[in-house]
């Protein structure tokens, strides 16, 4: 994304990797921004799917998190349509409070599709309910690795496959040179921290600072094996609450990814392993892997002349995949206050706030996923109940029970609508209905819904088997084409 933005500027990047550290290995979901990011880099979107064996992402599938046995979306894209201005999700709950049944499926064309496993692109404009389906991609992080690789040395972007072992500091505290094992050293004048956990120069290096957030996300362990393919692919994450954490199951074409986020107050690793081996039909392809993991944020992610961005500058775990998102936000925010050479100590001060605010509502995000559940089945559940939130999640909780209104603040990640999902997934019914829709009758309502309801299944007929879109059981990926 520099490289594309900074064409023309004279800025020359210098990518550096080490053979002997590799890359975390994981990261296989990402959510709508994604698209974003690839047209933003000139890519087409076919050949990137065919490239990195991805399959299509109509949003997320959670199982067990209200109590066991229960299920909810998070489909991405449109739920119904707006009425007298106001979005359809609070004519749903006018219709849910006074005790009309209703079919979630019914109004939202993604959760629709995901359950069919079938999939459809979006129509560009029109009438078509399918003109608010949006979607997302699974894939192997490994793959896209290599594909951004290449697609960067295009650009001139040098790389060095070197160790860095420290680096030196200028009298005003920056980092002058990076030092390699191997002796050699390399100056420049802007370091972007991309290390992974160990934050080597944001933290080995310049002494940042951790913020801990696992009082509220205590999962801190994840486990995970590929297994072979098969040939139900859906169109979404799967994410199961377990007894200590949850485990998400992940299709590529090539492979399923499974894994299992846990807790280590609550679970051993090898308690982990074996729960999640017992709970995967399918043989693993590979070894299991561990991961450890804090979640928190750095207390600065950009401090005097480097910039933390993903895994470097925190984690906030893997269940609404924002992490890569996070990435690319992070150097679309690093693009809006690219620094000179004086490193104004304002346009970092202002940096800083704006990403903090970011990580701290997509955290609240996240939390509330845990803090709303019913279980009581296990230690990890009857913590969450009642653990402390932060004030801004229990003052949005507090307002959506009393207004069924949610006000994220403008360019928030996760919309209203983001946050509907889960409140209302996971049982959450406002006391009270919007008065906007006074003017509109019970039997008008009920008339509305059944037309929104109409549209998105006219909307489902020319959809097509999810597994149609790609080769079949591994095989080489059939081009998917998007209408443009
Ligand atoms: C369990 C788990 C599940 C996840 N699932 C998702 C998901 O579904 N969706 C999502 O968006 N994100 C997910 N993530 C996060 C995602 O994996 C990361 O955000 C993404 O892979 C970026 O990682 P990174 O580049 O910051 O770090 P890494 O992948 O760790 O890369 C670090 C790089 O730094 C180099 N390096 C490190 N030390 C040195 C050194 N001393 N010298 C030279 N080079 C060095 C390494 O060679 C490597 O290339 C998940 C993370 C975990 C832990």
């Amino acid at each position: 994304m520099l490289a594309r933005a900074l064409t023309g500027t004279g800025t020359r990047l210098t990518v550096i990797e080490s053979a002997d550290i590799g890359t975390v290995g994981v990261g296989e979901a990402t959510i709508p921004p994604i698209l974003d990011v690839l047209r933003f880099l000139g890519i087409d979107e076919a050949d990137f799917v065919r490239h990195t064996q991805a399959t299509y992402k109509l949003g997320i599938k959670f199982l067990d998190w209200k109590v066991v046995g229960h299920s909810y979306w998070h489909p991405f894209g449109a739920f119904g349509a707006p009425l007298n201005r106001r979005p359809f999700f609070h004519a749903w709950n006018r219709l849910r409070v006074a005790g009309h049944p209703l079919a979630f499926n019914d109004y939202s064309l993604c959760a629709a599709l995901g359950d069919e496993v079938r999939f459809r692109f979006p129509e560009p404009a029109g009438d078509s309910a399918a003109v608010g389906l949006r979607y997302a991609l699974h894939f192997d992080a490994n793959l896209v690795a290599q594909y951004l690789r290449r697609y960067a040395e295009h650009l001139g972007v040098e790389r060095i496959e070197n160790t860095v072992l420290g680096a030196t500091r200028l009298a005003n505290g920056f980092i002058g040179a990076l030092q390699f094992g191997d002796q050699s050293s390399l100056s420049a004048d802007f370091y972007i921290d991309c290390s992974g956990f160990r934050g080597l120069l944001i933290e080995q290096v310049l002494g940042t600072g951790y913020l801990d957030w696992s009082t509220m996300l205590p999962c801190d362990r994840a486990v995970a094996f590929p297994t072979a393919p098969q040939v139900e692919r859906p169109p979404y994450t799967q994410a199961r609450a377990r007894a200590a954490g949850w485990q998400w199951r992940i299709p590529l074409q090539h492979r399923f990814g499974n894994g299992y986020v846990y807790s280590s107050a609550y679970c051993s690793d090898e308690e982990a392993r074996a729960d999640l081996l017992a709970t995967v039909a399918e043989a693993p392809v590979a070894e299991p892997r561990y991961l450890r993991f804090v979640t928190g944020r750095r207390r600065r992610y950009w401090n005097g002349n480097c910039v933390a961005l993903g895994l470097a500058s925190g984690f906030l775990e893997p269940l609404e995949s924002t992490s890569i998102h996070l990435v690319t936000s992070g150097l679309n925010h690093l693009l809006e206050h690219f620094p000179d050479r004086d490193f104004d100590a304002g346009n970092i001060d202002s940096y800083n706030a704006e990403l903090i605010a970011e990580a701290e509502r997509v955290r609240d995000f996240i939390v509330l996923h845990y803090c709303l559940t019913e279980r009581q089945d296990s230690e990890l559940w009857r913590y969450c109940r009642t653990m402390a939130l932060p004030d801004s999640l229990a003052e949005r909780i507090d307002r959506y029970r009393g207004t069924g209104r949610v006000r994220p603040a403008a360019g928030e990640l996760f919309t209203d609508l983001s946050w509907f999902y889960i409140l209302d997934g996971m049982g959450v019914v406002p006391h009270g209905v919007d008065p906007m829709l006074g003017a509109v009758t019970d039997e008008q309502l009920k008339r509305f819904m059944a037309g929104v309801a109409r549209a998105n299944h006219l909307a489902m007929l020319t959809a097509r088997p999810h597994d149609s879109y790609f080769g079949s059981r591994g095989g080489p990926a059939v081009a998917a084409s998007r209408p443009t």
